[in-house]
């Protein structure tokens, strides 16, 4: 394990664009126009970085990265929606990061910056998009079950995971409840749909390990605490928990001990965390002290930190991703 301790990995953050330079992304107009966009333009400052969303976004990410205390980013890509047939189907996709411009952005980044692929088992091509992102290096992808409209549960998709499994590369799987993109079936998001993947013999890391909002219905952290318990290959990771939503959800999920275990830092970067929120738990002048750090990335782990998870999940995280065990 030698070279590995003490390093630190964020294993969930998003590259996005709007295809408005070259990056081949898609950003939908119900996105593009929607107030969290806004929201988030702001913050970034793209409009000052750059005059192609796409490129101030990249700068925006890159100062992250690179100004943050963090060893190590696991930066994602983000597939499209597919049709039966498994062609993409452009009218149901709401934002779109390709492999290529991923790998592209990593590669100008390799000290700090490890990619992570997308690729919705339903398209037609999937084994052959994983074979050829793991010969360009790809050690981890991405599947977003409710917003890609994928069922991971059906039998049709086995093959695709014993891949996955042949490969070692780790599968995360959004989980739980999903306010920024269109969702086109919550149930799909449900963590024991994982079961077939891990049956398979995948490393999977469950994103936001299936919390949601107090007002979300149904409750499906119960279900990822479950699974946690029946298979040693599942991870969680701790992306958006730092946000006003989910402040209940973090607590219940922190006050299980096995599950605290499996816990690998991600902080969900372009969306912040809110410190403020977490006042009661923390005291007014700590909750001060974090919201006011600048560097989002740091700021998610400081949070994290002060609540007891920060930097074990963050050591944890490097060492699955990036540790001579894991590969
Ligand atoms: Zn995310």
């Amino acid at each position: 394990m030698n070279g590995l301790a003490g390093k630190t990995l964020d294993i969930h953050v998003h590259l996005f664009g709007a295809g408005d330079a070259g990056s081949g992304c898609r950003l939908s107009k119900a996105t593009s126009g929607g107030q969290s966009f806004k929201h988030l333009a702001e913050q970034l400052r793209l409009r000052e970085r750059a005059k192609s969303i796409d490129q101030a976004y990249l700068l925006a990410l890159v100062e992250q990265v690179e100004e943050s205390t963090l060893d190590k980013a696991v930066v994602l890509a983000q597939d499209a929606v597919y049709d039966d047939r498994g062609k993409p189907d452009w009218e149901k996709t709401h934002f779109y990061v390709p492999n290529d411009y991923l790998l592209e952005v990593a590669a100008r980044h390799p000290a700090r910056m490890i990619p992570c692929v997308s690729i919705n088992p339903q398209r037609a091509d999937a084994i052959d998009e994983l074979d050829r992102c793991a010969a360009k290096g790809a050690r981890l992808l991405k599947i977003h079950p409710p917003t890609q409209g994928v069922d991971l549960s059906d039998r049709k998709r086995a093959a695709f995971f014993r891949r996955c499994a042949e490969l070692r590369v780790i599968v995360m799987v959004h989980t739980g409840h999903e306010h920024t993109a269109p969702v086109l079936d919550i149930g799909l998001a449900d963590p024991r749909k994982l079961e077939l993947a891990l049956d398979s013999g995948c490393t999977i890391v469950a994103c936001h390990c299936a919390t949601g909002w107090q007002t979300d219905s149904p409750d499906m952290l119960p279900g990822f605490l479950a699974m946690v318990r029946k298979y040693g290959n599942l991870w969680g990771d701790t992306a958006v928990l730092g946000s006003a939503g989910r402040t209940g959800d973090f607590q219940r999920l922190l006050a299980d001990e096995e599950a605290g275990a499996r816990l690998l830092h991600g902080s969900d970067f372009p969306f912040p965390a809110f410190p403020l929120a977490f006042e009661s738990l923390l005291g007014a002048a700590n909750a001060s002290r974090l919201q006011a750090i600048e560097n989002s990335m740091d700021q998610d782990l400081a949070l994290k930190e002060a609540l007891g998870i920060g930097l074990a999940s963050a050591e944890r995280a490097y060492r699955l991703v990036c540790g001579e065990a894991a590969r």
